[in-house]
C-alpha cells in the first residue's frame, strides 16, 4: 500500500465560480486560480500524486500554461488517474477535508462525494468528504478556502526473490 497527502489554497474573490470536488455551489465569492481553482481536487491529485511518487500538480499542470487557464479541475483529474493506472495502482481510498468558514458545505458534501466517485471510477464508500470551519480563528479559511486530501493506494503485487 501507498500513502499521500495533498494540501491546497485558493483566496476567495468576487466574480469567480465557487467550484469544490467538482461541484459548483452558490456563493458571492469564488476561488482564484489559474484553472477553476477546485482547491479540493487539487488536494486530491497532490495526493495521488504524492501516493505514487509522481511528483506534484504544479509540476503536471503549471500555471504559466495556457492550456489549464480556467480549466476544469476534473478534467486535471482524469489526467492523473490515467496515469496512476498506467502504473497498476488501483485507489483504495481517498478522504478529503475541506476547510471554509462559508458558504455552509454540509447541502453538497454528498455531491461532492458521488461525482468524485464518479470520476475515480470507485464506489462511492471508498471517498469521504467532509467540510470544518476554523471558529472564526484561522485568517486563511475566513479569507480563502483550504483542503486536505489523504489517499491510500494499493500496489500490484510484486514477485519476490527469496
Ligand atoms: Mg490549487
Amino acid at each position: 500500500m501507498r500513502i499521500g497527502h495533498g494540501y491546497d489554497v485558493h483566496r476567495l474573490a468576487p466574480g469567480r465560480r465557487l467550484v469544490l470536488c467538482g461541484v459548483e455551489i452558490p456563493f458571492e465569492y469564488g476561488l482564484l486560480g489559474h484553472s477553476d481553482a477546485d482547491a479540493a481536487v487539487h488536494a486530491l491529485m497532490d495526493a495521488l500524486l504524492g501516493a505514487a511518487g509522481l511528483g506534484d500538480i504544479g509540476r503536471l499542470f503549471p500555471d504559466s500554461d495556457e492550456r489549464f487557464l480556467d480549466i476544469d479541475s476534473l478534467l486535471l483529474l482524469d489526467s492523473v488517474m490515467e496515469q496512476i493506472r498506467a502504473r497498476g495502482f488501483r485507489l483504495g481510498n481517498a478522504d478529503i477535508t475541506i476547510i471554509a468558514q462559508a458558504p455552509k458545505l454540509a447541502p453538497y458534501i454528498d455531491r461532492m462525494r458521488m461525482t468524485l466517485a464518479a470520476r475515480l471510477g470507485v464506489a462511492p464508500d471508498r471517498v469521504n468528504v467532509k467540510a470544518t470551519t476554523e471558529e472564526n480563528l484561522g485568517e486563511v479559511s475566513t479569507r480563502g478556502i483550504a483542503a486536505h486530501a489523504v489517499v491510500l493506494l494499493e500496489e500490484p503485487a510484486r514477485a519476490i526473490n527469496l
